[in-house]
């Protein structure tokens, strides 16, 4: 049996291991993806972790996945072998529960997880079901169009569909792997854009990236800096850390709205009046396992000029390239890159 080199999780609690596994074959509606790059996911650490229920293991985690279809199952249409796809946390609806049966993917009850349903992207080679793909653009190299399949279609829909209008404020809360990209999505989708994170270091990438406002957390009040600009209409809160999201409810203007995509591990604590008072709301948001969001947000991409800016590792330093994601010391996506590939 031919071998691939693949990064797995033993156990819950154990470290990234490199090792050589069989490179699998495709199921019917499977194709099989030689890897050629694939982004590292703060979603990734509920793997290592053991957060996610169900999960066997070993386990390769990774679901920003990008490379080229190598084979296809015998049932696979509208494929073929040797285009560029990619597979993102969505791997595909289950075609069994009852919104299923209905046609109503997008509302799977138990859709599948890429890098936790089934072995993800850290690896030379990976399965995926037809389901969960999308086609990547030519315009985008493989390790710039990763971190579009998660982190990208993420701050792209939850943005898109939060109501926001042209010239509202929308405040990115972080500036990581998520939040570098929603404030670039928030330029270009019109709104007077507000970055907040920690650190008079961060304020030149964020005017980069586009925002019109940088918010310093570590050196004032975000809140009251919000509020001196009237409230925002949203907030989108990427950064993992609960208490600092729950303090921002209250930099909302009346009827705003903060949305959740950050999975902190820690409850959150917040009082009813931050909700009450102003008629506020918090919400969390997952891009919901459609092809077309996916697309969408590649074409977005190129049609406005959005990059991700990633650091490329090779697939052996996986592990320095997820604890580099983890301490928050990544401009700002760390990228496997396979060997040989673009
Ligand atoms: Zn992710
Ligand atoms: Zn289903």
């Amino acid at each position: 049996m031919p071998l691939m080199k693949a990064v797995q999780v033993a156990a819950p609690g154990a470290e990234l291991e490199l090792v050589h596994k069989e490179i699998p074959e495709p199921r019917e509606t499977e194709v099989r993806i030689k890897v050629e790059a694939c982004g590292i996911c703060h979603g990734d650490a509920v793997v290592k972790e053991g957060r996610f229920p169900g999960i066997s293991y070993p386990r390769v985690p990774g679901h920003e996945v990008v490379g080229k279809i190598d084979r296809l199952g015998s049932k696979v249409t509208g494929w073929q072998t040797g285009q560029r796809v990619g597979v993102g946390w969505f791997g595909g609806p289950c075609l069994k529960c009852s919104a299923c049966q209905r046609g109503d993917f997008s509302n799977c009850e138990s859709f599948l997880t890429t890098g936790i349903s089934f072995d993800g992207g850290y690896a030379e080679y990976m399965t995926a079901p037809m389901q969960g793909l999308a086609a990547i653009p030519d315009e985008l190299i493989s390790v710039e169009a990763a971190p579009l399949l998660c982190a990208g279609r993420t701050t792209f829909t939850a943005l898109r569909n939060s109501g926001a209008q042209g010239g509202d404020l929308v405040a990115i809360h972080g500036l990581g792997g998520l939040g570098h990209l929603g404030v670039q999505f928030a330029r270009k989708f019109g709104y007077h854009t507000v970055a907040i994170s920690r650190g008079k270091d961060k304020e030149t990438l964020a005017y980069q990236l586009g925002a019109h406002t940088y918010i310093d957390a570590e050196s004032t009040d975000a809140v009251a800096e919000l509020k001196k600009l009237g409230g925002a209409r949203v907030i989108l809160a990427t950064a993992p850390n609960s208490k600092a999201i729950a303090g921002l409810i209250n930099g909302l203007c009346p009827d705003g709205q903060l949305i959740i995509v950050a999975w902190p591990n820690e409850p959150m604590q917040i009082s009813p009046w931050q909700l009450l008072g102003g008629r506020r709301s918090l919400k969390g948001w997952t891009a919901r396992p459609a092809r077309n969001s996916s697309e969408d947000t590649l074409r977005f991409s190129v049609i406005s000029g959005i990059v991700p800016m990633v650091e490329v590792f090779p697939l052996e330093q996986a592990s320095q390239a997820f604890e580099k994601m983890i301490s928050s010391k990544v401009h700002f996506r760390s990228v496997l890159k396979m060997d040989g590939n673009a």
